[in-house]
C-alpha cells in the first residue's frame, strides 16, 4: 500500500488566502484540462471562494454534457474584477495557457498545477508538478479532499472525466491503484458511471465518422509496421466537413494496431495565413514519444506527447521519421 501524496501546503495557502481566483488551462482543452478546471471551480466555490474558469477556446464540444459551475470565459476583456490569483492546470509550459492570458500572468501572482515531464516551474507563489500523478484532476481530487469538499455531484464527474481521459479509461500504464479507490469512492457517493460513460462515449458527429474511416484507409505503416502515420491535411477536413475536434483520439486507435510502436496523427491547420502541422504520438512502455516532440519545441509525457511544427503535414513526416526511428533503436 503506497502513501497518499499530500497537497503541498504553499498551493493549499494560496487558494484558501484569496476571495477572487482564475483558473484557467491549456488552449484547446482536452477532458483531463477542463475536467480539472471546473472541478477545482466547483471545489473553491464549496469553500466561499468566487471561482472563474477561462479558456480561450472555451469549453470543447465533447464535454458540454458537464454541469458547469459558471460560464466558461472565453476573454478576459470584461472580468467582472481583476482576480487577485491565477491558477494554472494542466500546462506544461506558460505558453501552453494561449496568448490572450499572458498579460494577466504579468501582473498577478499564479499557482501552476501539472503532471507534464520538465514542467519549468512557472508559476510565481507555488508550483505543484508530479510527473507521476496520471491526470492533473488527480491532484484536483487532492486538493478537493483537502478543502474538504465533497467528491459528488458535478465536482465528481469532472474529476471523472479528466481522470478517465489521462488514463486511457483507466488502462494506461499511469493508472494507479488510488485512481481507482477514488473513482471508487466517487461511485459510493453517487456517481452514476453508466449514464456519464454514455454522455462520454456516444456522442460521435457524423463528420468525426467519415473522416475516421477515410484517415483509416489512408495511414501509412511504414518502418516495417512499426510506425503507424496518418496525414489529416486541411483538404481532407474541408471534405468530411470535419473540425479538429473530430480528430481528437484517432491517434490512439492507431496504436492499437499488432506491432505499431508509434502511432502519429499529423494534423494541418492555419495560423496567421500559413500552414502549420499539429503532431500527436503515442507509444507504450519505454518507448518514449516526449523526446521526439521536444525535439521540435514540444513536450508531454512518454507515451502521449505532441508538437507544432512550421510545415505542411507531408514534410512533418519527412522530418519527424528519423527521430521516431530512435525511439527503438536506443532501446536496442
Ligand atoms: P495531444 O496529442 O493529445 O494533443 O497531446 C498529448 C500530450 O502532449 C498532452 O499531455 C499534451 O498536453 C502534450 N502536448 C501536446 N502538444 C504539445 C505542445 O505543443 N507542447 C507541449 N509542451 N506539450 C504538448
Ligand atoms: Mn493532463
Amino acid at each position: 500500500m503506497t502513501t497518499k501524496t499530500s497537497v503541498p501546503e504553499e498551493v493549499l495557502l494560496a487558494l484558501r488566502r484569496h476571495q477572487r481566483v482564475l483558473i484557467a488551462a491549456h488552449a484547446h482543452p482536452d477532458a483531463d484540462a477542463m475536467g480539472s478546471c471546473l472541478a477545482l471551480a466547483w471545489a473553491l466555490r464549496s469553500i466561499g471562494v468566487d471561482a472563474l474558469v477561462f479558456n480561450e477556446d472555451g469549453m470543447p464540444s465533447f464535454l458540454k454534457f458537464l454541469t458547469l459551475p459558471g460560464p466558461v470565459l472565453t476573454s478576459l476583456e470584461r472580468l467582472p474584477c481583476e482576480p487577485e490569483l491565477v491558477v494554472c492546470l494542466d500546462c506544461g509550459d506558460r505558453a501552453r495557457l494561449g496568448e490572450a492570458i499572458q498579460p494577466l500572468l504579468d501582473r498577478v501572482p499564479t499557482v501552476n498545477i501539472d503532471h507534464h515531464l520538465a514542467n519549468p516551474n512557472f508559476g510565481t507563489v507555488a508550483n505543484w508538478v508530479d510527473a507521476d500523478m496520471a491526470a492533473t484532476g488527480e491532484m484536483v481530487a487532492l486538493i478537493a479532499e483537502a478543502l474538504r469538499a465533497p467528491l459528488n455531484g458535478a465536482l465528481a464527474e469532472a474529476l471523472y472525466v479528466a481522470i478517465s481521459a489521462d488514463t486511457g479509461n483507466f488502462s494506461y500504464g499511469n493508472t494507479t491503484a488510488g485512481a481507482l479507490r477514488l473513482v471508487a469512492d466517487m461511485v459510493e457517493q453517487g456517481l452514476d458511471l453508466p449514464r456519464l460513460r454514455e454522455s462520454m462515449e456516444n456522442n460521435w458527429t457524423e463528420s468525426r465518422l467519415r473522416l475516421w474511416g477515410r484517415i483509416m484507409q489512408e495511414t501509412r505503416l511504414l518502418e516495417d509496421g512499426r510506425l503507424a502515420a496518418a496525414l489529416i491535411t486541411r483538404d481532407t477536413l474541408r471534405e468530411c466537413n470535419a473540425t479538429r475536434e473530430d480528430a481528437e483520439g484517432l491517434v490512439e486507435q492507431l496504436r492499437r494496431l499488432s506491432g505499431v510502436r508509434v502511432a502519429l496523427v499529423l494534423r494541418e491547420e492555419e495560423k496567421d495565413g500559413k500552414v502549420q502541422t499539429k503532431a500527436s504520438l503515442r507509444s507504450s512502455g519505454k518507448d518514449n514519444v516526449r523526446d521526439v516532440a521536444a525535439q521540435f519545441g514540444g513536450g508531454g509525457h512518454r507515451n502521449a506527447a505532441g508538437a507544432t511544427l512550421p510545415l505542411d503535414a507531408e514534410k512533418a513526416l519527412t522530418v519527424m521519421q528519423p527521430y521516431i526511428r530512435f525511439v527503438w533503436n536506443r532501446l536496442q
